[in-house]
């Protein structure tokens, strides 16, 4: 079986037996929240049980798991199952290179977004997926801060939010805040995808402690993060 982040370096794996026969797969990396690609032959019943220990792992992980195999013991070499992106906004078609977004101008090249000084003049035209979601206002990620602490520091965690925001869109432009509503002891930041609110939420627990804690629905390819702290 082969782990591969997407786009990105293969991922070891132990197997190891329990004294009590129960099998066990441990990833050599920590590749949370990140897609990833699993290749796997399945032969027999353990090339099986030793795929489902993985991509369970996986999902416990909040990676998005795209599954491969290459073999299937009674199904013809040829046939392929492909479990696809989550993510209902991102495209499944290969993109033009170099593709510009007209909403946000980044730019589409070597099999990623990035930010561009200089937009070739004969790019495509595509709107990415982020601009997508704020068009139709269709979060992938919130962040909800709650507690009476909320509103005695609202201008040090928005601060902390739009500087989160900053980092992370510098390095992924698809990686954004689409709106943040404000209401009595209540913040609520939402975000084109499930990367952002997981890293503000992180930083607003680092600065301010209080509760912290994460809901991933891997069918909707939605995360909910909720803070809180009252005083
Ligand atoms: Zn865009």
């Amino acid at each position: 079986m082969l782990i591969q982040v997407m786009g990105g370096p293969n991922v070891g794996y132990e197997e190891f037996t329990f004294p009590d026969g129960q099998q066990h797969v441990t990833l050599a990396a920590d590749v949370s929240w990140s897609d990833v690609v699993v290749t796997a032959s399945l032969c027999n019943a353990d090339d099986l049980f030793d795929l489902l220990l993985v991509t369970d792992i996986l999902h416990n992980n909040h990676n998005g798991v795209h599954l491969r195999v290459d073999y299937l013991l009674g199904a013809r070499m040829d046939r392929r199952i492909c479990e696809h992106i989550h993510d209902p906004y991102k495209t499944r078609l290969k993109l033009t290179e170099p593709t510009i977004c007209p909403g946000c101008g980044a730019m589409y090249q070597k099999g990623r977004w990035r930010w561009t000084a200089h937009p070739p003049v004969d790019a495509h035209k595509e709107m990415c997926q982020a601009c997508h979601r704020a068009m139709d206002k269709y979060p992938a990620g919130t962040l909800t801060l709650t507690g009476g602490f909320v509103d005695s520091h609202k201008t040090e965690i928005l601060h902390l939010v739009r500087n989160q925001e900053e980092l992370e869109k510098n390095e992924h432009p698809l990686h954004r805040i689409m709106e943040i509503e404000q209401g009595p002891g209540r913040i609520v930041v939402k975000t084109t995808d499930i990367h952002l609110p997981r890293r503000i939420g992180e930083a607003v627990h680092h600065a301010f402690h209080g509760d912290l804690d994460f809901h991933y629905e891997k069918e909707a390819y939605l995360l909910r993060v909720n803070w809180t702290r009252e005083s």
